[in-house]
């Protein structure tokens, strides 16, 4: 299916240029056989009839060489899916360098007074400083001491432990570790084989963060909660308090969350989650493998949606009110949204006239990439130019290419857990008869269309993007705004175009739901149209530049 858009010989234009004729620019340094490989990972974009997009490699190894945005698989599994949680202890097992790299500099905000023992340990990195003598000796000893120490220290209800690198290399064995210091102190104490070369990117950390979550702490709590429509917020970290305002419009809906995953939650609503009636999924990359296990063994569906945006936040709470399908719950769903929606619009036609017309590149993530060109699309900005770090083809064309994705050795290196209804547990949400009915309304579930095909025909779609790339369409399209992460935004500072860090979003936010759409537009109307940028000057524009060929030249 996606042979026919990626064969077709149509011709698009990019900002007033052949996106081919870039693509084959930026291909024309490198060797032959790394021409070979990016090219199948530079992808001029083309929507066809229901939504067919060409194909697009990625999650496959980064050419050595190439500088690359990527984290390892450690960072994905610590620094991503555990991290946020407010009362776990995390543990890293390794050198202390590997818990610097993860320590939360992502600005996952959290609110302790939510949990009723105050318990925060967020700040915090904990890490069992591995040297020379434990990657000679084995490091299995030092580790249960860290345990015993943080548990001394903190009294959590639980701690996890992460493998990095050297763990792997020397074989330390965690989870023995892990079950001993269990029984021992009696709380959930569980490990993670995440060393960090055990897969492309984070992305492997990811689904090794949703395995253990799942067989270790999904499931331990069966109390069902009050609250009449009952959901899970996965893929949803907090950055900047985007939870916070989310939360905030749910309770005006009258929507319990029973458990973010991960921004702004605890052990304990993970362990309650599964009592949940309905999954959304903002991050389909870094969760989605909890949703499918979820629904597996309890029977909670999921639909993908999408809080970053006003537009589309109206649009996902209308879909949970389908879903739900109650007219009192519509009715007050589109009674916050017409409330909500007026102070949107009238900050957006207040910036509108600035920011119309400009031109926006974002690198980031495994669906942010995606999610906030809806943002850009409400100030009247294009996306010349898109991608990410860690996502699958299904990101990037949808769901529907999941049968043709062949399994590597990296992805058979990730434990792939067999899950099976739970004999008491596991309860239908909605009968086969009502999902049908939904599903003819135009609902989906399990599904997600990507980003590609919400992307105009010649735009460019580059899957790990290296730095040399990066620099090469910033001087060639010159955009007005680049969203990456904090290690691209120096060098596309010294560009003289304002980046915006979509990870962390630097010192701002909320981003997400209808006043985060407000920040966000005076955050980049500010950014777009201020003079600053046309007076730096880089280095090498003020002293002698120093001129080299490469030896395959
Ligand atoms: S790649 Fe290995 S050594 Fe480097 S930060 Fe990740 S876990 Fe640590």
């Amino acid at each position: 299916m996606a042979k026919a858009a990626e064969n077709s010989e149509e011709k698009f234009e990019l900002d007033g240029m052949d996106p081919e004729k870039i693509k084959e620019e930026l291909l024309a340094k490198y060797p032959t056989k790394v021409a070979r490989k990016r090219a199948k990972q530079i992808i001029v974009n083309k929507v066809g009839a229901d939504e067919e997009v060409p194909v697009i490699q990625s999650n496959v190894r980064t050419v050595p060489g190439l500088i690359s945005q990527r984290g390892c698989c450690y960072a994905g599994c610590k620094g991503v899916v555990l991290g946020p949680t407010r009362d776990i202890v995390n543990i890293t097992h390794g050198p202390i360098g590997c818990g610097f790299y993860s320590w939360l500099t992502r600005r996952n905000q959290t609110d302790p007074d939510t949990t009723p023992d105050g318990h925060n340990f967020m700040p915090y990195c904990f890490s069992t400083d591995m040297q020379d003598q434990q990657i000679i000796f084995g490091g299995e000893k030092k580790l249960k001491q860290a345990i015993q120490e943080a548990y001394d220290n903190f009294h959590p209800k639980a701690i996890a432990v992460f493998s990095t690198c050297p763990v792997g290399l020397i074989g330390d064995d965690v989870h023995t570790v892990c079950r001993q210091m269990k029984e021992a102190l009696g709380i959930n104490v569980f490990g993670f084989s995440c060393e960090g070369y055990k897969g492309v990117s984070q992305s492997a950390g990811h689904h090794i963060a949703n395995n253990q979550i799942f067989k270790h702490v999904v499931g331990l709590d069966n109390t069902v909660g009050d609250g009449e429509y009952r959901i899970n917020l996965l893929g949803e970290y907090n950055i900047g308090g985007d939870a916070f305002e989310i939360d905030r419009i749910f309770e005006k809906c009258g929507i319990t969350v029973v458990s973010t995953f991960s921004g702004n939650s605890s052990i304990d609503k993970f362990a309650n989650s599964h009592t949940a009636d309905l999954n959304l999924i903002m991050c389909h990359r870094s969760i989605n493998y909890v949703a499918e296990m979820m629904e597996t063994k309890y029977g909670v569906p999921w639909i993908k949606i999408n809080f970053i945006g006003a537009e589309a936040t109206a649009k996902s709470l209308r879909k949970i009110a389908r879903y739900f399908g109650e007219q009192k719950l519509t009715d007050r769903v589109e009674a916050v949204i017409a409330e909500e929606l007026p102070a949107v619009q009238a900050a957006s036609a207040e910036v509108r006239p600035r920011t119309e017309g400009k031109r926006a590149m974002l690198f980031v993530g495994g669906s942010r990439a995606h999610h906030y060109q809806e943002l850009f699309n409400e100030l009247g900005m294009e996306t010349l130019s898109a991608g990410y770090e860690f996502a699958h083809r299904d990101d990037y064309e949808g769901r529907k290419v999941l049968p043709t994705i062949k399994v590597d050795a990296d992805s058979r290196n990730i434990e792939e857990l067999e899950i099976h209804p739970d004999p008491e547990r596991y309860n239908p949400r909605k009968s086969e008869e009502d999902l049908e009915e939904l599903r003819a309304s135009g609902m989906e579930f399990s599904g997600y269309e990507g980003m590609m095909p919400t992307m105009k025909n010649g735009s460019l779609v580059i899957d790990d993007i290296s730095q040399y790339e990066t620099e090469t369409i910033i001087e060639t399209f010159k955009p007005d705004i680049f969203c990456a992460g904090i290690k691209e935004k120096y060098i596309v500072q010294k560009h003289g175009i304002p980046m915006k860090q979509l990870h962390s979003y630097d010192y701002g936010g909320p981003y997400a739901g209808f006043k985060g759409a407000i920040n966000f537009y005076k955050e980049i109307d500010r950014m777009v149209n201020s003079k600053v940028w046309g007076y730096l000057k880089a280095p090498w524009q003020v002293n002698p530049e120093l001129a080299a060929t490469y030896a395959w030249e």
